[in-house]
Parts: C-alpha cells; structure tokens; sequence
C-alpha cells in the first residue's frame, strides 16, 4: 500500500550527519528523519577516536590544513579544507553545548602534526550519537522513521519511496528539500570496520536518478584492523591513538616495518605489499605492548579483545590487516551540500566535496558531517529567504510517464543474495583494493568489469538491493578506470 506524506524537510539517514543536520533544519520547519534501523546506526556510533579541531593555542589552523592537504596528497578541495578546519571549533563547542564531555586532553592520531583529537576515549562516537539521539527525540519538528528504507528518488517529483521493514508497507514522501545522509559503501569488502547497513543504498540511488557522483573508486582503508572476523559484526578497529601512544607496526619477526604515525593510505600499502610478499594475510602485528594502562586509556578495545579473541594488548601481539574503512568518492556537491538536482544535497559520507582528497586524516569525517549539515542548512536557509519560498502541503504531482515505479512485487526477492554479495565483496577486495602499478591496476579492472557485466546479465534473477550494489560498483570500477 502506498501512503503520501507532505514534509518541508526530509533527511534520510541517522549518521551524526544526518542528525546533525535535522537539528538544524528543525528551526526552519517540521522534518522527518528517516533510517533504515534503529536512530542509533551506521558507522557514526562506532567512531572511536573523535573529531578533529584546533582549539589548543599551541596549535593553529594553518597546521591542520596542511595535515589535511598532506594525507590527501593536495589533492583535496582547498576551499573546503579551510571551511572544514575553520570550522572545527565551533562545532566541538556545539556538541559540547548538546551535552557531549570530552576528555580533558587532545589525542594525538597519525597524520597530525599536533594532538587536536577531541575525544570521549576509545568511544567517542557513541557518546556524540547518544547525545544527538537525546536532543532529536526531545525535539517537536523533528519525527522519527525508524527501520525506513529509502528505495527510490525521484528528482522530478523531488519525493521517495521508502519501505517499512516492519510492514514492507511503501510510502511515498514529498519534500521541499531532501538530505541524503545514507554514509558511505565500507562494508561491501571482504575486510571491513563498517557496519552491514552501510552498502550505499543512497548513492546508487541517486545515480538511479540522474544525480551526479564522483570518485567512487577512493576508498581508504584502514591499517590496524584485528585481522579477526565477527559475527554478525564490524572487525574490530584499533583506533590510530593506539599508534599515537606508541605502538609499532611489525612483521612476524618483530622488525617494525613502517613508521606507525605516517598517514592510513601509506600505512596501509605497507601491509599490503607485506601480505604480498609473505603471501599471507597473517603476518603484520600492532605491537602495544610498551603502552602502559591499555585498559583505562582504551576500555572498549580492551574489553573485546579480552572477551571475544582471548587477547590482552599489553601481553599479546594483535594480528591485523587492513580494511576498508571510509569513502573518500560519493555524491558530488558543493560546499553547500548542493548536488546536481536542485534542493537534493548530500552530507556526510555519501558526499564527495572533495574536502579529503585522495585520502582521508584521521578524525576529519565526524567533523565533515558537523560542519556541511550546517551548511546545507544555512543554504536552505537563503533559498527561503531569498525567493520567500512558501512550502505547500498541496503540491500538484506531475505524473511522469517514463518513470519508473519502484515495484512493490519485488518484496519478495528483496533479500541480498548471500552468493551475489560474496562476488563483489571478492571482486572488490582482490582487484580494486590496493594497488599502484597501472598496467596491473587496469588489468584488474577489467577483470572486474566482466564480473559485473556478467552478473548484469542475470539481472532478472536480482532483487532491486542486488541490483543498487551492481550500479553502485559498475560506477566505481568506471571511475577507477578513469583514474588511473
Ligand atoms: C569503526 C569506525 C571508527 C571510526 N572512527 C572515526 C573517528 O574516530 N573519527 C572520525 O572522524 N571518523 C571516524 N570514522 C568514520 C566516521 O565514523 C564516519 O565517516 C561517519 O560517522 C559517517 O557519518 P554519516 O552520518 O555520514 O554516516 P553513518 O554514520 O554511517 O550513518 C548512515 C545512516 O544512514 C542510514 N541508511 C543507510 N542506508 C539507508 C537507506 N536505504 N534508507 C534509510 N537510511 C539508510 C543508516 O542506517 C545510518 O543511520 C570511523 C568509522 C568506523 C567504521
């Protein structure tokens, strides 16, 4: 059955971007914020680090926009870059208005210059979220759709579908500006921090509506994952600030193979061409033995590592990998959030500004979701402002005749094929992970490139989540194939 729903705003996804930004588009008008699963959800409430800002007087912008510029090999949207560092404070201040505590001390994390990481510890996402849930549910023009799919955007009509995972009732919503903030696609890799809600559902979305994306290809993968899989669960990341109190990266005979503190890409290549040499996915170690009181300065580390793998960071060596771990590529828009359709934006991770370049710093994306939700509503702001834009709750629906209906007959084979979300998580991470030599580079791209065609050939055998993967990963093998 398909309900209409009229809305000023609507925000789809509950990240601290898409939080974030409902909080302040409430004082603009009634939002709806819906997400998938719980309000609490994504990659958001596993950030364990913090959030980045220069707020010591020893310290200074100009330093976090070089540390910036550096890991993205000054690659980034400069503009954005000095948006998002000018930026930090106020927002830190703003979370702690909210009610979030931070740690006394600033953390130190690879790529920094200068510790600027504000942090709660070692769970400094869950503490922000928690505190953005409290406000949005005390907030009264701000309603909550949990375990709301979006499945469709129509940019014409500037409306979605989206499906209940409850009732699997469909409802169509209207809305006068509409907020992706899905996050971003880490965990359709075989070796991932992110959380399974995160497959891209938005980005493959909007290119299914003519929206423009960018860099899909740029992902960053993280150097210290506990090389141990989960059930049913993210791997365990060993936060940056584990590197930051001192602990080494070494090979099976304790001989320290990089420099821990450089920045994640070149950290990362360093165990991949590791792995490569041994020919084996075991044999890289976080030694943090030689850091003292592990427990009290990571208690949500020490704990998993204690009770799920038996392992005690002060005694054992941690075996680790990398893993895929944030989207740098995503939705294009500008540094007002606007993307190619009018009053569509994207934010947070689903969004490319450009604002990381070719890679991200440690803890500038908890903060890239602060600082563009305000932006988008300051742009949205103007827009009202400016054209004294009246929201109409009787809007005329245009019918358009080539749309394409999202089809509630295909419920029943909505599932993710486990054997289809195998071959990609395979694809992805065998040819499209690390690589830097071209000729081998495009040789794996277009080993992929029939893997995906050939699964496009069995399309009628897909259900419509099957087939948002297939476009989003056609889009990026094309990107990287442009980018090499
Ligand atoms: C383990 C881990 C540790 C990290 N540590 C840090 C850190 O210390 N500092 C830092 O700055 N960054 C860190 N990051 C990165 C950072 O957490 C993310 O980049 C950021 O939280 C992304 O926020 P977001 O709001 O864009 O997306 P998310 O937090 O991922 O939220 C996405 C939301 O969209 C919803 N959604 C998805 N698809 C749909 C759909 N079809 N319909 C409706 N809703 C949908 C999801 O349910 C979720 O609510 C870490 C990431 C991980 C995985």
């Amino acid at each position: 059955m398909k309900n209409n729903t009229h809305v000023p705003f609507l925000v789809i996804g509950s990240g601290i971007a898409g939080m974030s930004t409902a909080l302040h588009l409430s004082k603009l008008g009634k939002v709806i914020l819906c997400t998938k699963s719980k309000l609490i959800s994504g990659s958001s409430p596993l950030a364990q680090g913090g959030i980045a800002g220069v707020i010591n007087k020893n310290d200074s912008f100009e330093s976090h926009i070089q540390d910036t510029m550096n890991a993205g090999r000054n690659t980034n949207n400069k503009k954005a870059v000095e948006l998002l560092v000018h930026q930090a404070p106020e927002e830190i201040q703003f979370l702690e208005n909210l009610g979030v505590r931070f740690e006394k001390d600033q953390h130190l994390e690879g790529g920094h210059s200068f510790p600027r990481v504000s942090n709660s510890k070692d769970i400094s996402g869950k503490i922000i979220i928690e505190t953005l849930a409290f406000n949005i549910l005390a907030n009264r023009n701000i309603s909550i759709m949990e375990n709301t799919e979006l499945c469709k955007i129509d940019a014409q009509n500037k409306s979605i579908s989206s499906r209940s995972n409850n009732t699997n009732n469909v409802n169509r919503i209207f809305a006068e500006y509409i907020i992706v903030a899905t996050g971003g696609y880490s965990s359709l890799y075989q070796d991932s921090t992110s959380p399974k809600e995160n497959m891209g559902d938005g980005i493959s979305l909007c290119i299914n509506a003519g929206i423009a994306t960018k860099d899909l290809d740029k992902v960053q993968f993280h150097p210290t994952v506990l090389n141990k899989k989960r059930e049913n669960k993210p791997q365990l990341l060993l936060t940056e600030a584990i590197r930051g109190f001192g602990a080494k990266i070494i090979d099976k005979n304790g001989k320290e193979i990089i420099d821990a503190l450089q920045p994640r890409d070149i950290v990362s290549k360093a165990i991949y061409y590791e792995e490569k040499k041994q020919k084996s996915k075991n044999c890289v170690f976080l030694d943090a033995r030689n850091i003292k009181n592990f427990s009290t300065k990571f208690p949500f580390i020490a704990n998993i590592l204690e009770t799920e793998f038996a392992l005690n960071a002060e005694k054992n060596l941690l075996p680790i990998t990398f893993g895929a771990h944030y989207c740098m590529g995503g939705i294009k828009t500008n540094i007002w959030g606007e993307t190619s359709t009018p009053d569509i934006y994207a934010v947070g991770e689903c969004a490319h500004t450009g604002v990381h370049g070719n890679n991200r710093l440690a803890s500038n994306s908890l903060l890239e979701g602060l600082v563009f939700a305000r932006q988008i509503a300051k742009s949205i702001s103007n827009k009202i402002k400016n054209k004294n834009k009246k929201y109409s709750e009787n809007r005329i629906y245009k019918e358009n005749k080539n749309e394409t209906v999202y089809d509630e007959s295909e419920e029943k084979y909505a599932q993710y094929n486990s054997e289809f979300l195998e071959t990609i998580k395979n694809s992805l991470s065998q040819y499209l992970s690390i690589e830097e030599n071209k000729i081998k580079k495009l040789e794996n791209i277009q080993i992929v490139q029939k893997i995906f065609k050939d699964l496009e050939k069995n399309n009628y055998k897909l259900s419509y989540r099957n087939k948002n993967i297939l476009t989003l990963v056609q889009r990026l093998a094309k990107d990287a194939e442009n980018n090499v």
